[in-house]
């Protein structure tokens, strides 16, 4: 038998599988019906062959208590993300041992470094962020809220970023892969675009640096038409990048619309920032004044640290290789599937020990939710109840003009439950399902 969340709201289903078939039916008729679709593996670049997102049977249970402390520290990462991407002094020093070893976040720095001694052209900066959490319990059996990692660009499965005075009516670029299964994921975004009568085109790169051009006030025209935002669905992995993809990067950068989000707010969401934001005093340097964002940001925090060369780190090491059941070990990757674990992490440790390579990984605790029984439909696949763990995504937006915050707030929030016996991977990838809280 397979235990079944905190509470037992859906035990009785899930031991009847003839009822759990017949429910699954109406459920994938309902997920068609309503439009939660991905394209095929197979077909991912047609646009007629579509199958269901895969999505859990029954909504999981999420303490509603976590869930309100999600929400409630959304607008201090929106703050935090935000104080880093303005603060040139933090982000050179924090990456600096990184960008000597990763080629991509040297990469994405020396564009940083480009706009930064060109002087940026827009005073507007819009941030559309997703923090993630997963839920485990504290020694004394309360649970516990932990920041899994903060996405500062191309945070999927919202749809609600432009939704804000600032764009209105503004021609939003948005930035996409040719071959793109997430498709009506975008399109939803763009959807909610058209409702309020601001018009979206759908471009590549490859289009940028075809037919884009800035004008002498650094305003950019694609097609003839200036863009007012920048929206990118795109860009946040090194292999969506070729020479001309940068220089458009570089491009879009350079000019004058409002991009979401900067190359700064990028840079903002590394996982090298997100552990040295972890570091007992930087909060407190970043948000001056704020106390109590401070402490509810550092709540959410899990142990997180350096892997730069020094004592620090070699300590860290030998931590990791002495329980590596303990630990991840990440890279400065988006997207799923680059984080190591167990054997693979040992290996990769003794491999790094005395490279410099080892500053562009850092360590992070793993974080242990208790598993509950739930039933993870994908096309194709039984209908069977497996050992589940959730993670908990809080949408964040904000616009600043200058050194004003017009706006912050949360917007919504993404549910995604896997399997116990993945460690990593997201909804796209196939591990990974589309997901409720049922707050209890
Ligand atoms: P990515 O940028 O690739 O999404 P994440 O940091 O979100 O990288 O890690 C990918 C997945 O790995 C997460 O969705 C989660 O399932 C798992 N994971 C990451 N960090 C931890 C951790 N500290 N403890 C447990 N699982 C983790
Ligand atoms: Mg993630």
């Amino acid at each position: 038998m397979v235990r079944v969340g905190m509470a037992n709201s859906w035990g009785s289903f899930l031991q009847d599988e003839q009822q759990l078939e017949e429910l699954a039916r109406q459920a994938v008729d309902r997920a068609l019906a309503e439009g939660v679709l991905l394209r095929t593996t197979q077909e991912p670049s047609s646009s007629d062959v579509v199958t269901y997102a895969p999505f859990t049977l029954f909504p999981s249970l999420v303490p509603s208590a976590l869930l309100e402390q999600a929400y409630a520290v959304q607008m201090d990462f929106n703050l935090l993300v935000d104080a880093v991407s303005q603060n040139a002094a933090f982000l050179e020093q924090t990456l600096s041992s990184t960008i000597k070893r990763d080629t991509f976040t040297a990469r994405l720095f020396d564009i940083y470094k480009q706009v930064l001694k060109e002087g940026i052209a827009q005073t507007v900066f819009l941030g559309l962020n997703r923090s993630d959490y997963m839920f485990q319990r504290n020694a004394d059996g309360s649970p516990a809220l932990k920041q899994i990692e903060i996405n500062t660009i191309s945070a999927s499965f919202g749809g609600l970023a432009s939704r804000t005075p600032a764009v209105h009516r503004a021609l939003v670029l948005l930035i996409a892969q040719e071959k793109e299964r997430n498709v009506f994921d975008q399109r939803a975004v763009e959807n909610e675009l058209l409702a309020r009568n601001i018009r979206v085109i759908r471009r590549r790169f490859e289009d940028v640096s075809e037919k884009g051009s800035l004008d002498q006030d650094r305003k950019l025209f694609l097609d003839g038409q200036e863009i007012a935002v920048v929206y990118f669905r795109d860009g946040y992995m090194p292999s969506q990048y070729n020479q001309q993809n940068w220089e458009a990067r570089l491009l879009l950068e350079r000019s004058r619309s409002v991009k979401c989000p900067d190359i700064a707010t990028q840079l903002a969401g590394t996982k090298k920032v997100q552990q040295e934001l972890s570091r007992v005093g930087v909060l407190e340097v970043l948000l001056p004044d704020q106390p109590e964002a401070v402490a509810r940001l550092r709540a959410t925090f899990a142990g997180l640290y350096s892997l730069d060369l020094g004592e620090e780190g070699d300590q860290a090491i030998a931590e990791a290789l002495a329980a590596p059941g303990r630990f991840v070990l990440k890279p400065q990757r988006e997207g799923g599937g680059n984080n190591l674990y167990g054997e693979e992490m040992v290996q990769a440790l003794e491999r790094l020990k005395d490279s410099e390579e080892r500053a562009s990984y850092i360590l992070m605790e793993k974080i242990e939710p208790e598993p509950f029984g739930n039933c993870l439909l994908r096309p194709g696949c039984p209908v069977r109840v497996v050992q589940c763990i959730s993670e908990l995504g809080i949408f964040g937006v904000y616009v600043r003009q200058g050194k004003t915050l017009v706006m912050n707030k949360h917007v919504g929030h993404l549910l995604r439950t896997k399997a116990t016996e993945h460690a990593d991977g997201g909804v796209v990838a196939g591990v990974a399902v589309l997901d409720n809280p049922y707050p209890v």
